[in-house]
């Protein structure tokens, strides 16, 4: 017999393996961080002996989600303000408050978030906000896995005054963190009308020069298309295309507005997409062509956005959002398929990501690992684990998150922190932004 530390038994087991293989009745053996085997029960129970067993005979185990895109400290803002136009939305409810933002309201937001994220599945996320010290912070105390960026935006922001002072904070939270082994903190730059090419092409190097990803908010709306090419004479891709900035290591949120042309650019270039479908029709922006960059061979993964314009970060929520869109919005029932949808939450997660070895359930990757308690009526009878996964599931029915080896959620409880305490310090929070809103209001 084989020693190891965990063994898992699975009622089925959706390993997002090469050939998607689903095994029923499943059995995982799991040491340290890693995924020691995963096969039929019958054949791992006779080979491994483990020091703790579970049984998850009534669930499906699965690969952690990988929500693409967030800023997960705006979770304090969620529900203040809805149904605006962006500009009112921003400048009436956002900013007279994110500009007080504190590092202490950053690390409780993101924290509530790493919180919601590990309830509904996601075991990595990548984040782009301020005060990002902090949210490495709450992440790391949390135990998710994250890609975490001080958002690159034109000086000056609350925390830096210029750009040489951007580019120090951002060089230092990198030095602080490469070595550590469940953060990354990549270049984010936030988008091409708060920022100047010079910014960006500067940004980019930097993402260079560390071996890391390089990403930005591009082509979210006809607006930001019309501020292009006014100023610049390109549309955004054009633009970023123009500048040098497409490639293997750059992904781009968002990509509504892009054209066939641009959509041959970011395939040629090896560029990556997140799709954000809630938070583009939220804000009124129309539907991102999924299917056609998909079948133009680029690698498209999902992400919620911010907790402000969603209005959660539940990514099994989003999976059905997408799939129900592009099948909406283009008169097709065959675009994007669940299978292709489930890819987009795992393989192409990780993969645009840059983790090799998360977002599938097989041996030598991640122990990133979710249970989903089926029994339940919602999802009964069961013909199709990844149709349920897809477009029956909320989310809710997660009763197990494991990432790096370690439960970050199990059956209501986060082994690594107290949420009592921490719903007390957001109702403070609440209390705060209030007193924040009702002062400008007065100014
Ligand atoms: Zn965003």
């Amino acid at each position: 017999m084989l020693h190891c530390d965990r063994i898992f038994r699975a009622g089925y087991c959706v390993t997002q393996n090469k050939d998607r293989e689903i095994i029923e009745d499943a059995g995982i053996a799991l040491s340290g961080h890693d995924i020691m085997d995963v096969g039929p029960w019958k054949i791992i129970s006779a080979k491994w002996t483990g020091k703790e067993f579970r049984d998850f005979s009534h669930c499906i185990v699965m690969p952690g989600l990988v929500n693409a895109h967030c800023h997960a400290a705006m979770s304090v803002f969620r529900g203040l303000a809805d149904d605006l136009e962006l500009m009112d939305w921003l400048a009436n409810h956002i900013w007279p408050v994110e500009k007080k933002l504190s590092p202490h309201v950053v690390y409780t937001g993101s924290k509530l978030s790493c919180a919601e994220m590990a309830r509904s599945g996601t075991t990595t996320f990548s984040d782009m906000y301020l005060y990002q010290r902090q949210v490495c912070e709450a992440v790391d105390e949390v135990g998710l896995r994250g890609l975490l960026s001080e958002g690159v935006i034109q000086s000056p922001t609350l925390t830096y005054d210029s750009m040489d002072e951007g580019w120090t904070l951002i060089r230092k939270l990198h030095q602080d963190y490469v070595a550590h082994p469940r953060i990354q903190t990549p270049i984010m730059a936030h988008a091409v009308y708060t920022t100047t090419p010079e910014v960006l092409q500067e940004s980019y190097r930097l993402a260079m020069e560390f071996g890391s990803k390089w990403m930005i908010h591009a082509a979210e709306s006809e607006s930001e298309t019309a501020l292009c090419l006014d100023k610049y004479g390109k549309r955004p891709i054009e633009h970023l295309d123009s500048l040098g900035l497409l490639g293997p290591q750059t992904v781009l949120f968002h990509c509504v507005t892009v054209s066939d042309r641009e959509i041959e650019r970011i395939a040629e270039s090896g560029t990556s997409v997140v799709h954000c479908p809630e938070s583009n029709m939220k804000l009124g922006n129309g539907c991102a062509p999924v299917q056609k960059l998909l079948n133009a061979g680029v690698c498209v993964a999902l992400g919620t956005d911010g907790p402000a314009s969603n209005n959660d970060l539940n990514m099994f929520r989003e999976m059905a959002s997408a799939a129900l869109m592009q099948k909406g919005f283009t008169g097709d029932p065959k675009a994007l398929p669940a299978q292709d949808v489930l890819d987009m939450a795992t393989l192409n997660g990780a993969k645009a990501m840059g983790l090799e070895k998360v977002g599938r359930l097989e041996p030598g990757f991640k122990a990133d690992i979710i249970a989903l308690d089926v029994e339940a009526p919602h999802l009964m009878p069961m013909y199709s684990p990844v149709s349920h996964i897809v477009y029956a599931a909320n989310g809710m029915e997660v009763c197990l998150c494991m990432v790096d080896g370690n439960i970050v959620y199990d059956h209501g409880a986060y082994p690594a922190f107290d949420k009592h305490e921490l719903y007390a310090e957001i109702c403070r929070v609440r209390q705060w932004i209030l007193s924040n809103l009702k002062k400008s209001m007065k100014n």
